[in-house]
């Protein structure tokens, strides 16, 4: 249903963050898969999604995370120690491809409302590496105001990305939920191909990016794709107006015809789904 992809978008700060899902990396000998990366020029995030509901117990001097809930008992594999193996084996990946792996690359196992966080040992450090999806946001800010140095330009962010998109990556549409992320939290528009900025101008059936002065006629193809894995599989002509910056109703009218998307209703309550065409 969901085409694989690349969380393509920046927080509503606008700091050119991106976020990666479920990429399988080969390290040569063996294959890794990250869970979720959140990259930008200054730092990397690596983590971990416990969706679990229930207490909590992080034993990280037994390497195991042991959940309670209804009487019962369950263990799973300590997902700090998971996430950390995950990290040091991004880093040799990163060496391999001639990245910068002395970027600063954070982990955390996050965990939901529904959940009782309990360390066992090592409180502080699961204080730090153990939080809440509601405080993502607030770690990717407060990281933000402390890293000024930039380890990547765009170009190999650039490269980057489409290595991790030419690698295996598994769709989620959960992912903004998971990350207790809105679709306001989203910034709209094009992305320039060229330099990741956001966004581009339709002029003359052409995007062109104003930062850049890059042009491309079909930039809005991933945008495309972001609405549909991260927002809502269909779209009508108004919200797409508003997704993509333009004015013009005939103008999205013609984008989308152009793209053979099935839909159903008549005129103005038109909805497409993107999901489908070619
Ligand atoms: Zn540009």
């Amino acid at each position: 249903m969901y085409e694989p992809g690349v969380y393509h978008f920046s927080f509503q700060e606008n700091f050119g963050n991106y976020i990666f899902q479920g990429s399988r990396l080969s390290s040569g000998k063996y294959h890794f898969q990250i869970g979720v990366l959140l990259t930008n020029p200054h730092f990397f995030i690596f983590s971990e999604v416990k969706n679990l509901s229930g207490k909590l117990i992080f034993d990280t001097e037994y390497n195991q995370l042991i959940r309670q809930l209804d009487d019962r008992e369950g263990y799973f594999k300590d997902p700090l120690m998971q996430v950390n193996h995950q990290r040091f084996q991004f880093v040799n990946w990163l060496q391999q491809h001639k990245f910068n792996n002395k970027i600063p690359i954070y982990f955390v196992v996050i965990v939901n409302e529904n959940s009782k966080i309990e360390p066992r040992n090592n409180e502080d450090s699961i204080a730090d590496k153990v939080i809440r999806d509601t405080k993502l946001l607030d770690i990717v800010i407060s990281l933000h105001n402390n890293h000024n140095k930039a380890f990547f330009t765009k170009k190999e962010l650039q490269r980057l990305q489409n290595l991790l998109i030419d690698s295996h990556i598994l769709s989620d549409p959960e992912i903004l939920t998971l990350l207790n992320l809105n679709s306001e939290d989203l910034l709209t528009g094009v992305i320039c191909p060229e330099c990741t900025q956001l966004p581009m101008k339709r002029v003359h059936g052409k995007w062109i990016c104003l930062v850049c002065k890059a042009t491309s006629k079909n930039a809005h193809l991933q945008a495309l794709h972001d609405y549909a894995l991260l927002i809502n599989p269909t779209i009508t002509n108004k919200e797409l107006r508003k997704y993509l910056h333009i004015d013009s109703e005939a103008v999205v009218n013609y984008i989308l015809k152009a793209m053979n998307f099935d839909f159903t209703g008549n005129t103005k309550g038109r909805v497409y789904n993107l999901t489908s065409g070619t």
